[in-house]
């Protein structure tokens, strides 16, 4: 693949996804409308378009360059958000990537990828969730996203786009926002810098996969040329409470900053999941990938590079 369109390539993940297609040589194509995003996370080497996914503009521009292939990241990613603006969820989420669809049908794009979220099983009680359970969001955007989802398998069986949709545990890492899906690390993070309190949604006792970035964009990049027509988990396969994380953030902050750190606890919040793990098996076996990074060490990078980011 010589040429590529990441929408929500100024965004946390879609950032170093960037990074990583410009280092293998890639001409890289950002369409990203700066709502979440940030124009100096941007690769320069990157060529950046400031427009939105919902307009005509955006389907001009995917016609206009053409690309190999087509990450699509860009979306409202805030459960909370999603919540209180199911319209708005709905518009960027559902419309916006239906638009980016026709565009790439009509660009003759050769591969379709698309950044799903575990948040589309909802409160699944099972230990370890497989690509075959059933899905059953609990918030706007996890239906969102399934319907983003259905639409992108449909274009595959009427129009031939082929496609490959990962669906993320918690992503983590530099640059993240403290908005935004699975930010606990990052609210962490900015507390920590700013001398504050952790807090704590209910008992801590929730647990979350928590997969970091760079292990998110290798198998980004594998689904350029793998993995077609799969729908496919993004995730450690590793369970981690938010007390355990707030124990290995102690850790770090007494080894750097020889400090202790303080907590406090309020309620939880709605829409919140209580569990979440994903099996990671057929990712393994469809994109040749498997995740580098152990908490302790994508935590420890995340800590030391916070500041750069920000
Ligand atoms: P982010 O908010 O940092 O990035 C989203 C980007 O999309 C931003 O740059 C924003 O400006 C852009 N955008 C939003 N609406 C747009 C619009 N209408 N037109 C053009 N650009 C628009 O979020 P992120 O954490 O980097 O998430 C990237 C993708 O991964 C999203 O699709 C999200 O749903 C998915 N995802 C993220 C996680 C996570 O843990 N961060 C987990 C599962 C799935």
């Amino acid at each position: 693949m010589k040429r590529v369109i990441v929408t929500g390539g100024a965004g946390f993940i879609g950032a170093h996804l960037v990074d990583g297609l410009i280092e293998l040589g890639i001409e890289v194509h950002v369409l990203d409308n700066l709502s979440t995003g940030r124009s100096e996370r941007v690769n320069p080497r990157a060529i950046l378009h400031i427009s939105d996914i919902r307009s005509a503009e955006a389907k001009e521009i995917i016609t206009h360059v053409k690309p190999d292939a087509l990450f699509h990241l860009a979306a409202q990613a805030d459960v909370q958000h999603s919540v209180a603006d199911p319209n708005y969820d709905m518009d960027v989420n559902v419309h916006g990537t239906v638009n980016i669809l026709q565009a790439s049908r009509e660009a003759d794009v050769k591969k379709f990828i698309f950044a799903s979220t575990s948040g589309v099983y909802g409160n699944l009680e099972k230990e370890v969730l497989t690509e075959q359970d059933p899905v059953q969001p609990i918030s706007f955007y996890g239906l969102s996203k399934i319907t983003a989802e259905q639409y992108i398998a449909l274009y595959e069986r009427f129009y031939g786009l082929s496609y490959t949709i990962l669906r993320f545990a918690n992503v983590y890492g530099p640059g993240q926002t403290v908005k935004g899906e699975g930010g606990v690390i990052a609210i962490f993070m900015k507390q920590l810098a700013d001398n504050l309190s952790l807090p704590i949604n209910g008992d801590g006792e929730q647990t979350r996969d928590f997969v970091y970035v760079k292990d998110v964009v290798q198998a980004l990049i594998a689904a350029m040329t793998q993995g077609t027509g799969n729908i496919l988990h993004v995730s450690t396969e590793t369970k981690t409470s938010i007390n355990n994380l707030v124990k290995s953030l102690r850790t770090l902050h007494i080894k750097h900053k020889s400090t202790d750190l303080q907590v406090f606890h309020r309620p939880t919040k709605a829409g919140d999941i209580k569990h979440s793990c994903l099996s990671n098996a057929k990712t393994r076996n469809k994109l040749n990938w498997q995740p580098q990074y152990p908490i302790e060490l994508g935590l420890e990078e995340t800590y030391l590079q916070w500041g750069e980011f920000s």
